[in-house]
């Protein structure tokens, strides 16, 4: 019953086309390609700080903004699958249709997630709209009385109802999300008033192709977005795929070709051609370079110097002081920032505005955070400029910025910076046959410690210009360990336990190398000191404890552990991580690994630091 009334709800909101109705974006050609529109896409900027009653919230590289009424454990209680894993789903299967360069692209525009909110279809159709897109002005939305920062955004109207729809007991398996993301391309980088769009609605409907009761009949928008879900996913009517369109709609087909490119994922996955793995930052202004970084003041984790950026691949992160979920998202970059340091890059963290030192401070004293932390670093650009924390602003071994936005999506980039500033170092054009490979598959973005373990292979390749080569390539590698190892050997009497964490990192990302062995040499001089004998047995604890993290992430529900339902159903797992929480805390207070387990933890018992 309800969902013939939701098939029909589904909409964009279109203000009234006349002249106070601005096209932001004036892209007459049609031939072009998602992927080369890096700078046109405009988000509704905003401070999620500043929109009470909504939470920011991370899902699948998508920002959402998602109401306190989502997320009240009572209302989701009558559902299976709980409204932030229908989001998850959603999101997950727009990433898994589309290239990575228009996912970048719709990962800039800004969801909305209301609960109930009822909105009268306008484009003549009955009932009420499941999801808008807004393309329109702030000023236009403000003086219709809706939230103006909803700008550019696309928003779930009712919740409530696309939870339901995606009940395992009668999963419609449309993406409605998708829909309204089609919208906002349409509007942000095509243009409503793109002739090409009218054309071949205007064809499609001469044709006689479309039933006049569809949605896809409805007018050129909802062709374009519906077509979109069926070229990309699939949509409940004919022409229900790709294939049904090739063969049904052949102009309506090469839009959609042209626009959302020929290759889905996993046809460009198999492709060897390098592609940059950098997302795009196309709300961001880039000129920016590590000269323009002032450091300023530090006031925590490993000592870094101004002068130590230059030829580095740098990766500053603003980071706002006392979000527990943030700091999590700061341990990740950390796991890349160690494997990828002694390779070349420097990673630093400095507060937001709004981020006090001692709060900072605090942070770092909670965590077992350890990257270089400044009060407040200075760049050359405006900082007025609205971000979500953490934003990552990554920069090329020459110093240029190539990046700004979400510092959870910068693992590939940070291989692929470090791999293409190694290759500049190695300084050759060409190699033989047998490395050229391992010089390529570094310019990809494979771990260098895996390049390295390949290049010692061939180091005593009887081919004389193989094994030089080689032995260029093991060299270059090693050469920022050499950095690090001395600053073990200083810190063997001040700071026995830092020295081990860097001796540990050199021994595992250089194995059987000279340099590896120099750190084994000097391991047993830290090895007894009572921190790292701690450290060690609380990481056994800490192994039990991730394992149980592990598990309960596998869970149904557990990405809203907060619910009676999930706390219910995985008692005796909670029980036990509790417990083990308990005794590394009592055992080994303050440990680095101790550190990491309380962080864990705060997820499934949502305790704060003090
Ligand atoms: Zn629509």
């Amino acid at each position: 019953m309800c969902r013939v009334g939701l098939n029909l709800a589904q909409e964009c909101v279109m203000q009234k086309p006349c002249a106070l109705f601005v096209i932001v974006f004036s892209l007459v050609l049609f031939s072009f390609d998602l992927s080369a529109q890096t700078t046109a896409t405009k988000k509704a900027l905003i401070k999620p700080d500043f929109v009470p009653g909504y939470k920011t919230m991370m899902i699948d590289g998508f920002t959402l903004l998602v109401h306190d009424k989502v997320l009240d454990p009572k209302n989701s209680e009558m559902f299976k699958v709980k409204p932030l894993e229908v989001l998850d789903m959603e999101l997950k299967m727009i990433s898994a249709v589309l290239a990575p360069k228009p996912l970048a692209l719709l990962r800039n525009i800004l969801i909305w997630v209301e609960w109930e909110e009822q909105l009268a279809m306008s484009n003549g159709r009955q009932g009420n709209a499941l999801a808008v897109f807004y393309g329109g002005t702030q000023r236009q939305l403000l003086r219709e009385g809706t939230q103006p920062l909803k700008a550019n955004s696309v928003v779930v109207l009712r919740m409530k109802s696309l939870t339901k729809e995606h009940q395992p007991e009668f999963d419609t398996k449309r993406c409605v999300l998708l829909h309204e993301m089609a919208h906002a391309v349409h509007f942000q980088l095509i243009g409503y008033e793109n002739p090409t769009v009218k054309q071949t609605y205007k064809l499609a409907m001469e044709r006689n192709l479309y039933d006049r009761t569809s949605y896809a009949a409805t007018n050129e928008h909802e062709y374009f977005a519906e077509m979109s879900c069926a070229y990309l996913n699939r949509i409940d009517y004919f022409p229900h795929t790709r294939e049904d369109l090739k063969k049904h709609d052949k102009a309506g087909f090469a839009l959609m070709e042209n626009l959302w490119g020929k290759a889905t994922k996993p046809t460009i996955a198999k492709s060897k051609s390098v592609t940059s793995p950098i997302p795009s930052s196309s709300t961001f202004n880039l000129e920016i370079t590590t000269e323009g970084i002032l450091l300023g003041n530090q006031i925590g984790g490993a000592n870094l110097t101004q002068s130590s950026l230059k030829g580095k691949v740098v990766a500053a992160i603003l980071h706002r002081a006392g979000k527990d979920d943030e700091l999590a998202q700061l341990l990740k970059v950390q796991t890349w920032h160690r494997e990828l340091a002694d390779f070349g890059l420097v990673t630093f963290v400095s507060g937001t505005n709004s981020s006090t030192e001692p709060n900072l401070l605090k942070d770092w004293n909670t965590s077992s955070l350890t990257l270089p932390l400044f009060a407040k670093a200075a760049f050359n650009f405006k900082v007025s400029e609205p971000f979500i924390p953490p934003h990552a602003i990554l920069f090329d071994y020459e110093g240029n910025a190539v990046y700004r936005g979400d510092a959870t999506s910068i693992e590939k980039a940070l291989r692929y910076l470090v791999g293409q500033a190694l290759i500049e170092k190695l300084g050759k054009d060409s190699y033989t046959k047998l490395v050229q490979p391992l010089v390529d598959s570094l310019g990809m973005g494979t771990p260098p410690s895996q390049v390295l373990a390949k290049a010692l292979a061939l180091v005593s390749n009887p081919s004389k210009e193989v094994a030089e080569e080689a032995k260029l390539l093991v060299d270059t590698l090693c050469e920022g360990a050499t950095a690090t190892l001395e600053d073990a050997n200083n810190l063997v009497e001040t700071d026995p336990l830092q020295a081990f964490l860097h001796l540990e990192r050199i021994i595992l990302n250089y194995k059987n190398t000279a340099i590896a062995n120099k750190a084994r040499a000097i391991l047993p001089k830290v090895d007894k000191s009572k921190k790292v004998i701690i450290e060690k047995q609380a990481r056994i604890k800490l192994e039990t404890i991730k394992k149980l993290d592990s598990v309960l992430n596998g869970k149904p529900g557990s990405i809203n552990p907060e619910t009676a339902s999930f706390k219910t159903a995985n008692s005796a797992l909670l029980t036990q991580l509790g417990e083990a929480l308990r005794q590394i805390e009592k055992a080994y207070p303050n440990t680095p690994a101790t550190m990491e387990a309380k962080l864990l933890g705060k997820r499934w018992f949502n305790t704060n630091a003090d």
